[in-house]
Order: structure tokens, then C-alpha cells, then sequence
């Protein structure tokens, strides 16, 4: 009894994070309308921090009216002649302010996602590296969007045409995002928004709305006028759903399930809004007979296991020569049982738990199912904290590639591992998939590789390495893993349309 009492809601977890960000913690729930934090007394959400399973916040849902007063904020300032004509050297200055504030709030914003999404402090402070290097490779792009010039060759006689194209931002764009990488995606789509002039609305998901609001505040603090930028949290089927069907909203940037994604495309399709999809993947590592077993193995684990695999692009089957496949799946086993699986907020933590309970019920629905479909199934030896929602990794020997584990999406910790005996048949099992986000190939042979690269059904194939992900590269999916690329130039077509001017003269 004489142990000094604890105040009743003390929660040793969030007690690891800074001041700043248990204050913002504690903040009223609240959104972002027009660049200007209002506080909510509407419905709100229940959050929970997964390495505890405990509660954590509680966030604003945002409703019906909320959209509509964002929207109208977002078409008035695109009407603005000060935001419509501003000098793109004035984006590019405001773009390269967020990226540096990006940096100067990595702390707050890595303990907000651990926090939120059970994301270790590690693996989050390196998405913000990429988060930031990505809108600072927007920020030049924006005084560099430009139409061409053409010389028609018209019928009419006497008629000289000097003709080009105008490149025009697509006007007001709403980008829905998942709780998996929560800033990294909204700087993937908020970043050329803003570079090509559109107005935004961003709806973050459920489970990852505190640092998307804090991103909201950065980008009003860049000197983005009032409008240009609303963060409103609130949940898919209310908040999203109306964005989706508001007849305001020029574009839809999804990045999420191919379930909801499906739905988003049809309905944005009834009224010829425009639509980017980035969408889920079940991505094939295909090794090479000649591959290098130790660095495919140390490969395939990072593949499969980052942030918990709870990563679009995670390599999730593994094709593998049948003299290989059992050494890769021992050596596999012993690099996931040596990470160190703890709270979020802990910094010795290298893998975190599941962002939530629905996703850790998930993946253990998804591993019963592969036992029960005769899977043999293999756990890495690693010791799991007693509390919160952690699924070590697992590894499903011989997947049959009729099997629901080796069909369906798990975005958990789950690697099948399917033996070949010749490439041609190697391939056509990397292919069976519905999916074409992704591929990893691994092998020494020069010539080998490049024939498996064109043979890949991907939209991205990493050789000899996997999860690069770079502002230089476009990155975005085949068949049901969506539509459109982002990073890269490419992004660039996400935000804008195109005006054809014939001119006489
Ligand atoms: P999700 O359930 O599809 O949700 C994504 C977003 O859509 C959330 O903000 C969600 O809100 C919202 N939403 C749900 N229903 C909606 C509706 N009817 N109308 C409008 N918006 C709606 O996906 P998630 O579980 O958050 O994320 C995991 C998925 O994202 C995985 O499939 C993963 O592969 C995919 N992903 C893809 C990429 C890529 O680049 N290809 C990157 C990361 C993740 P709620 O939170 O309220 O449900
Ligand atoms: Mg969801």
C-alpha cells in the first residue's frame, strides 16, 4: 500500500511521448474547414492505441454539412483570381516551407503515428524522410508544368494556326487515404494538388486522423491561403461517401482497399468525376535458381514483415526453386525471430503491433483459414508482448495457389512460400493473381532477370532489392490493385487537365 497512487487514466504507454504531442493528444476533437481548426461537437470516433489495446482519442467525425462548407471554401478559392493566377514559383516556395516543417514536426508526427497506429518510432521517422523528400520534389515541379506547341496542318485555305496546349489544374480534388502510412499518403496526393492549383479536401481514415490534422496545420502554416486545404476526419461511409458523391468535388484521389475502391470508381464513374486508384496487392518475390540465398532471405523478410506487412507493396508470395525454398523459409524465420516486437513508442521496437483490432482480427481469420485449407503453417520464434494487438510472422509452406492465403490481401505479417521446378511456371504462379501492384525478382543472371521483368504482370518490379519507393519513380498498380500512377512525373496527369487552343493567325 505504500506504492504511490496513480492517477486513474495514466496510461504508461502515451506517457513515453513528448508533452507536445500528448497535448495535441488531449486537444477537443476538432477538423480543419478551409485551412482554420474548428473545434466538433458533432459524432466523433473512438480510437485505439494498439500497443495496448487501450483508448486513446477521440476524433471528430466529420458530417454531410462539414463536406459541403469545405467544398464551397475549396470552389470560392479556386475562383480567387490570387490563388487561380498565382505565380508557380509562389507554390514551389510555399511546397519547399511544408517539406521543411514536415522535418521540423518528424517527432510529433512519428509519436502521433505510433501512437495511432502502433507504427515503431523508427519505421515512422523514415516515412517522414520520404514524406518530406516527396514534397520537396513536388515543389519543383510546380514551376515546370507546361502545355506544348503544335503547327496544324488545316484544311481550309488560307487558315495559319499556331496551336499548343494549356495544362489547367483539375479544380477541387478530394483525397481519401488509409491509417497504414497515414502522412506519407497524404503527402503523395495533397503535395501535387497543391503544386498544380487544386483545392483539396483530405479525409484520412478512421484510425490515423491525428496526423493528418497536424499535416493540415503544416500546410496552412507553408502559407497556403484559407481553402486551399480541409482535413476532415470522420468516417468512410459518411465523410468519404459524401466527398465521393458531391457534385463540387472534380476528382477523387483513393488510396485503400480494392473493396472500397471498386465501389468509389463506380459511383465517381455515374457522374464522370475523375478517379485515381491506388489499391491493394498481393505481390509476388520471384527467386531466381541463382539468387543469392542470404540476401534474398534477409530480402524477403523486410518484403513481407515491414510495418508489420501492413504495406500496399508488401511481397507477400514467394515463388521459389524447389531446392531453395526450404532453405529461404528457415533463414526467413530466423531473421523474423530476431526483431524485437514491443510498444510502438519504445525505441529498442522494430515490429509493432496491427493497426487495429479489426486488422488483427483479420489476419488471424486469414491464418486459420490457411491451416484449414492445409496449409502448413510456420511462426518466427519471437517473443510477443502480452498485451496489444501483435501477430507475429508467419510463413504458409506450399501454398496452393488456390488457396485463400495465397488469393486474398492479408496487409499483415503473412508469406506464402510456393516451390517451382521450371521459370516459365514460376511466372505464370507470380501472374495467378488478381492483383498487379508490385514484384520483387532476385537472381544473378543478367539476361534471366530482364526476361522475368517484362514477363511480370506489375506495376513496379524491384530487382535485387524491394520497398524502394522514390519521388523520381511512378508507382501505382495493374488489374484490381487500381488505376493511375503516383510519385514521379506521372502524378502530375492525377491533377490536371489538359486545354487543346487552336489559334488563327
Ligand atoms: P479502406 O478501408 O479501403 O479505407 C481507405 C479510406 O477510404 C479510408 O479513409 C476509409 O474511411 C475510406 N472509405 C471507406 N469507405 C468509403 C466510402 N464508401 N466512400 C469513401 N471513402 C470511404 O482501406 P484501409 O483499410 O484504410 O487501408 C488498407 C488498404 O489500403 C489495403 O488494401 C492496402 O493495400 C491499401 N493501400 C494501397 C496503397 C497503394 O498505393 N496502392 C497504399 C497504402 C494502402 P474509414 O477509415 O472510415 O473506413
Ligand atoms: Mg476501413
Amino acid at each position: 500500500m505504500a506504492t504511490a497512487a496513480r492517477a486513474p487514466d495514466s496510461r504508461p504507454h502515451v506517457e513515453l511521448a513528448s508533452t507536445a504531442t500528448r497535448a495535441f493528444l488531449a486537444r477537443p476533437p476538432h477538423l480543419i474547414v478551409a485551412g482554420v481548426r474548428e473545434d466538433w461537437t458533432g459524432p466523433t470516433i473512438a480510437t485505439v492505441d494498439p500497443s495496448t489495446g487501450e483508448p486513446l482519442a477521440t476524433v471528430a467525425a466529420a458530417d454531410a454539412d462539414a463536406v459541403d462548407r469545405a467544398v464551397a471554401a475549396a470552389r470560392t478559392l479556386l475562383r480567387d483570381p490570387a490563388y487561380a493566377e498565382m505565380r508557380p514559383a509562389d507554390r514551389e516556395r510555399m511546397l519547399l516551407r511544408l517539406a521543411d516543417l514536415v522535418e521540423r514536426d518528424a517527432a510529433l508526427l512519428a509519436e502521433l503515428d505510433a501512437l495511432e497506429t502502433g507504427k515503431p518510432l523508427g519505421t515512422g521517422r523514415g516515412i517522414l524522410q520520404g514524406a518530406a523528400a516527396f514534397v520537396r520534389y513536388m515543389a519543383g515541379w510546380a514551376t515546370k508544368i507546361h502545355g506544348r506547341t503544335f503547327t496544324p496542318s488545316p484544311r481550309q485555305p488560307g487558315l495559319t494556326l499556331h496551336g499548343y496546349t494549356l495544362r489547367e489544374s483539375v479544380g477541387v480534388a478530394a483525397c481519401i487515404i488509409p491509417w497504414n502510412v497515414a502522412v506519407l499518403m497524404a503527402a503523395w496526393k495533397v503535395a501535387p494538388a497543391l503544386a498544380t492549383g487544386c483545392a483539396v479536401i483530405l479525409k484520412p481514415a478512421e484510425g490515423a486522423s491525428l496526423t493528418a490534422l497536424r499535416f493540415g496545420e503544416l500546410v496552412a502554416e507553408a502559407g497556403f491561403p484559407a481553402g486551399a486545404l480541409s482535413v476532415l476526419p470522420g468516417f468512410g461511409g459518411v465523410a468519404g461517401q459524401a466527398l465521393v458523391d458531391h457534385p463540387d468535388v472534380d476528382k477523387i484521389a483513393f488510396t485503400g482497399s480494392t473493396a472500397v475502391g471498386l465501389r468509389i470508381a463506380a459511383a465517381a464513374g455515374a457522374r464522370m468525376a475523375r478517379t485515381t486508384m491506388e489499391l491493394g496487392g498481393k505481390s509476388p518475390i520471384l527467386v531466381l535458381p541463382d539468387a543469392d540465398p542470404d540476401a534474398t532471405a534477409r530480402a524477403a523478410a523486410h518484403a513481407a514483415f515491414y510495418n508489420s506487412g501492413q504495406i500496399c507493396g508488401a511481397g507477400t508470395r514467394l515463388i521459389a526453386p524447389r531446392a531453395l525454398a526450404d532453405e529461404l523459409a528457415e533463414r526467413i524465420l530466423v531473421i523474423a525471430g530476431g526483431y524485437r516486437a514491443g510498444p510502438a513508442l519504445d525505441p529498442g521496437t522494430d515490429f509493432g503491433p496491427l493497426a487495429s483490432p479489426a486488422q488483427s482480427d483479420k489476419v488471424r481469420r486469414l491464418l486459420a483459414a490457411a491451416a484449414a485449407e492445409g496449409g502448413e503453417i510456420a511462426r518466427a520464434p519471437l517473443t510477443l508482448p502480452d498485451r496489444g494487438l501483435f501477430v507475429a510472422p508467419h510463413l504458409v509452406l506450399g501454398a496452393d495457389p488456390r488457396s485463400t492465403i495465397f488469393r486474398e490481401e492479408v496487409f499483415g505479417p503473412v508469406l506464402t512460400v510456393t516451390p517451382y521446378d521450371d521459370v516459365e511456371e514460376a511466372i505464370g504462379l507470380c501472374n495467378d493473381s488478381d492483383y498487379g501492384l508490385a514484384a520483387g525478382v532476385f537472381g544473378r543472371d543478367g539476361r534471366a532477370v530482364r526476361r522475368a521483368v517484362r514477363a511480370l504482370r506489375a506495376g513496379t518490379v524491384w530487382v535485387n532489392c524491394y520497398h524502394v519507393y522514390d519521388a523520381t519513380m511512378p508507382f501505382g498498380g495493374l488489374g484490381r490493385s487500381g488505376l493511375g500512377r503516383e510519385l514521379g512525373e506521372e502524378v502530375l496527369d492525377n491533377f490536371l487537365e489538359t486545354k487543346t487552343v487552336a489559334e488563327a493567325y
